[in-house]
């Protein structure tokens, strides 16, 4: 996956302080913070002059991360965001394999001459980059920098902070170790956890950070929002405008919400449905070989992962439910061998 020729490049590139910028993609979660601020880091220790860019603002929970308060949004600060890229002469993207996952900022980017690296783990990349490590079978794009620092003989500048930082995507992109694990990602963590890694502390930052109106519209949405349809081994949670409003949604409070549907017996495909400002934004998980990269990206402007993938649509929040229902048997039934 990094080969020997790419690894020479960067290795070279880095070699003397460079402006770099560093993107990841809009929502960003865990992984996308995680693998930016620990690159982030890392190449502030190697001199360089670095710049975090993402394309809108990260849930609180995530504050607490070294270097998080540095970051600039693209949404906030557009002027700054853009006048950043102008003189960078390498620019990383991590956490994304596609120009539409930046947004606005894909203009700024394709124009640039800075040397563009991708390291990503998601499927379908993009040709957008002179260099790509991509890997779809690895469990998070952190996974992928500790390797890139293994390769670069970088481990020994691993601390608390880095090992913080890389532990949060990959505790976050496996859900908590559920799924996508390997024997590699239980080695890095133990490797992080020799470093000084504090998993205890981090794990209360991210999931023990919720507000009573997180827990009500949770409740809200299992109890009102909820249809399972037995026959295809799915559920589908939706949100209005209205819900919105009533619950004081915020971004990141729907984070999760999605996840419960898959704890029941026997349901192999879930979808949260949200009725935003301008689009209605799907999310997708699954279990087994249900495809819903390929649901989101068939139906949906999306992509993602085999069991996690997401999409919108312009069309209104009932007819997006509409097409979701009527596309969801394809994809369940081609998965048919599943007996559980
Ligand atoms: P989430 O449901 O947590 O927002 O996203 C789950 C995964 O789906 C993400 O890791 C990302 O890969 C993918 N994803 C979500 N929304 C989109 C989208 O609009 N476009 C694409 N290409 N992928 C998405
Ligand atoms: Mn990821």
């Amino acid at each position: 996956m990094f080969n020997t020729e790419d690894i020479s490049s960067v290795r070279k590139a880095l070699d003397m302080p460079k402006n770099v910028v560093i993107f990841s993609h809009r929502n960003p979660d865990g992984d996308a913070i995680g693998s930016s601020l620990a690159l982030y880091n890392i190449l502030k220790k190697k001199n360089h002059k670095v710049t975090v860019i993402f394309p809108s603002e990260f849930p609180d929970n995530f504050s607490w991360m070294p270097g998080s308060e540095k970051t600039l949004i693209y949404d906030i600060d557009p002027d700054e965001a853009v006048s950043e890229i102008k003189p960078a002469e390498i620019i990383f993207c991590l956490d994304f394999n596609s120009l539409e996952r930046i947004d606005k900022m894909a203009k700024s980017v394709e124009e640039s001459d800075a040397m563009k690296i991708m390291i990503d783990h998601h499927q379908d990349p993009e040709p957008f980059m002179d260099i790509m490590f991509s890997d779809p079978t690895a469990s998070s794009t952190c996974e992928l920098v500790y390797g890139l620092l293994e390769e670069l003989d970088w481990l020994d500048l691993l601390d608390i902070d880095l090992a913080n930082c890389l532990y949060t995507g990959i505790l976050t992109d496996t859900g908590s170790f559920r799924h996508a694990t390997t024997a590699k990602v239980f080695e890095i963590v133990a490797d992080l956890k020799r470093r000084g890694l504090e998993d205890y502390r981090v794990n209360d930052m991210i999931f023990n950070s919720m507000e009573v109106k997180n827990l009500r519209l949770l409740g809200h949405a299992l109890l009102n929002r909820m249809e399972i349809i037995p026959e295809y081994k799915a559920g589908i949670i939706h949100l209005t405008r209205q819900d919105y409003e009533d619950f004081n949604i915020e971004r990141g409070d729907t984070e999760g919400i999605v996840n419960y549907i898959l704890t029941l017996k026997g349901i192999q495909l879930a979808a949260f449905v949200t009725e935003q400002p301008k689009i209605v934004k799907i999310s997708l998980r699954s279990k087994y070989d249900i495809n819903v990269q390929a649901l989101a990206r068939e139906n949906f402007n999306g992509g993602g992962h085999i069991n996690a993938a997401g999409g919108y649509t312009f069309v209104s929040l009932d007819k997006a439910l509409d097409r979701l229902r009527k596309v969801i048997p394809k994809y369940v039934g081609n998965a048919a061998t599943i007996d559980r």
